[in-house]
């Protein structure tokens, strides 16, 4: 409306001049004085200035008929509508270009004002990267920027170096070299160099640097100069150099022990597998790493051992780990072997894991002798196997003392039938015959079972969980085949114990042999052996199963010889077992399971003592 107006104005204030000049001059032209209205009014009043127009042309028009119209003002009329519509498309041109030029400026302006603000922000990331020396050379290698992690690395401060050629932080056989030169003439033309090198600090130590230098161009391809970043990597190369030294001796080591090693990590997928692990289970390495670990065992095992990490995984409870323990191994070939199985744990950073050492123990000599004897011995109270022997050993002992018996007592029944006294002596001497013999029968027995028995206690120190690991290896066959789960719970501290260490085996197998027959029948079949403190001086060794439990009509003679249940037992097994724990200074006893089932439970004396020497 404000330009409307002055459209207005502009118009009547050229009529008012146009009179005063009328009045100075006489006649002036009636249209001229209007045509500069019109360019006034085009440059302030934009679109309005056609206002203008229309005003000063019937102005004109106007003062024209007032001196009488004559053609020349006419002619002037036309003029005027022609330079008034030039004067607007002109005018209309000019304010767009003006538009134009106003909102470049602004434009400019903000650019101006991020381009500083980035500057800023620059700066101050690259001082604030304090680890990295970032610094610019010229084309010809003066430091032109310097940062603070520059300060710090080299201990030159911006004052001193810039301005200062870069071969400053060079040791003098690398100048005497050329090259820092040649480094920049790389960058030049490769657009980037990284290299690795000794440097100097300002106090002549050296660092080794990782160092990148990129070259910056002009528009015409020209070095205007050149952005370096270097970094201190002498503590990282030698902790490099530290670990490679490591593993390659830790690999050396593995290569070399007896041992096999199988590295596991938390899911069981194996890590690592040792030279003498290849040997021993018949797998390469490249067929083993990646996979899970339960491929060298056999079942149950095999089944189970995502289980066990599980367990161990969500309670934290170690029942292999930290201690040996006898298992089963299966090779690429299907066979099965027994081994001495050594767990350790390690964290590696997040990761949590296994290693485990292996003895083979059929590889092993010593322990295979150990093994066939402690098999050969145990024989002896291997009830099905043993059965045969046995029957005809007391069968042949007691022959002799029952025949006489009933050799006696025959007599005396005969001699009964008509009784003289002249008689008596003589029965009474053959019933005296028929006790002593029958004395005999009884010491046959005692005498059997104490050669069963294995006659003198040799006792010595043992730890308990070894012991009981290589007895359950010969037990635990029998398990297997049953389809019998094994669990073990050793206490560590109870041990070592004061025993004959045959002997006590031979119990464990005994109760462990029971235990597996006793669950035959059983939906469920858990056998677990377990060990703790019991009374001072005492361990105590448990044996339970998950079978019917103890008949109750045996119940009170359980360790009675010659007591059985079933159709094929000598029922001497137990009253074996409790003879052997009785000389070995223990005691042994029979309880029902909670749940079901039977406890078999005896003590062994403590080797306090003798560990303590
Ligand atoms: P045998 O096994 O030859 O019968 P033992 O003296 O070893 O001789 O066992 C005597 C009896 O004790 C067995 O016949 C059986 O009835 C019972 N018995 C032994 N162990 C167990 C057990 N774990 N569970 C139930 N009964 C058992």
């Amino acid at each position: 409306m404000l330009r409307f107006g002055e459209a207005v104005l502009i118009a009547l204030l050229a009529g008012v001049i146009r009179l005063l000049l009328k009045q100075l001059w006489g006649e002036p032209a009636n249209f001229q004085i209007f045509s500069l209205a019109v360019l006034v009014s085009v440059l302030r009043c934009g679109a309005f200035s056609l206002v203008t127009v229309a005003l000063s042309f019937s102005l004109g028009l106007y003062f024209a008929q007032v001196g009488g119209f004559d053609a020349s003002d006419l002619s002037q009329a036309a003029v005027f509508l022609v330079t008034s519509a030039v004067t607007l498309v002109l005018g209309r041109a000019a304010a767009k270009l003006h538009r134009r030029a106003v909102s470049v400026g602004e434009g400019a302006q903000v650019h101006s004002q991020e381009a500083e603000h980035l500057a800023e922000e620059l700066g101050l990331l690259i001082d604030g990267a304090r680890s990295y020396a970032i610094y610019m050379l010229d084309s010809q290698g003066r430091v032109t920027i310097w940062n603070r992690g520059a300060e710090r690395l080299t201990g030159w401060s911006e004052k001193e170096v810039l301005g200062r050629n870069f071969s400053l932080f060079f040791p003098q056989d690398a100048i005497d070299g050329n090259e820092p030169a040649q480094i920049l003439a790389r960058a030049g033309a490769q657009g980037q160099v990284e290299e690795e090198g000794w440097r100097y600090r300002k106090d002549g130590s050296e660092f080794l640097a990782s160092i990148t230098v990129t070259a910056l161009y002009n528009p015409d391809g020209g070095v205007r100069g050149f952005a370096k970043v270097v970094c201190d990597v002498t503590q990282r190369r030698a902790a490099e150099e530290q670990l490679r030294a490591r593993e390659s001796l830790l690999s050396s080591v593995l290569s070399t022990v007896p041992d096999a090693m199988v590295v596991i990590d938390e899911k069981g997928s194996i890590l690592s597998f040792s030279a003498a692990a290849q040997v021993l289970f018949g797998y390469s390495e490249e067929e083993t790493v990646g996979r899970n670990v339960r491929m060298l065992m056999p079942s149950p095992d095999r089944d189970r051992h995502d289980g066990y990490l599980r367990r161990y995984h969500d309670t934290g409870e170690k029942r292999i780990i930290g201690t040996g323990r006898i298992v089963f191994g299966e090779r690429k070939d299907g066979t099965k072997f027994p081994m001495e199985l050594a767990i350790g744990e390690a964290v590696t950073g997040s990761q949590k894991v296994f290693t485990g050492f292996i003895h083979d123990l059929t590889e092993r000599r010593r322990t295979e002798e150990r093994l066939e004897s402690l098999q050969s011995e145990l024989i002896h109270v291997s009830r099905v196997s043993a059965m045969g022997t046995m029957a005809s050993t007391i069968a042949h002992e007691l022959n002799q003392p029952i025949a006489a018996i009933a050799n006696y007592a025959e007599s005396v029944r005969d001699m009964l039938v008509q009784p003289a006294p002249e008689d008596f002596d003589l029965m009474r001497e053959a019933l005296g015959e028929t006790a002593r013999e029958a004395l005999r029968a009884g010491d046959i027995v005692r005498r059997l079972r104490d050669f069963v028995a294995r006659g003198e206690v040799e006792k010595t120190v043992e730890p308990l969980p070894g012991l009981i690991n290589e007895a359950s290896v010969l037990g635990l066959m029998a398990a297997r085949e049953r389809g019998v789960e094994t669990v073990f719970d050793l206490d560590p501290y109870a041990s070592p114990v004061f025993v004959d260490k045959v002997q006590i085996q031979q119990v464990l197998i005994n109760l462990v042999r029971n235990a597996c027959e006793a669950m035959s029948a059983s939906a469920e079949r858990r056998l677990v052996i377990s060990s703790g403190p019991d009374q001072a001086g005492y361990v105590r060794v448990s044996v339970s199963d998950t079978g019917p439990g103890i008949e109750p009509r045996i119940a009170d003679q359980l360790f009675t010889a010659f007591v059985t249940t079933k159709s094929e037992g000598m029922g001497l097994g137990l009253s074996i077992c409790r003879t052997i724990v009785e000389a070995n200074g223990g005691r042994i006893w029979a309880e029902p399971r909670e749940g079901g089932g039977t406890v078999f439970n005896f003590t062994l004396q403590r080797a306090q003592t003798e560990s303590a020497l």
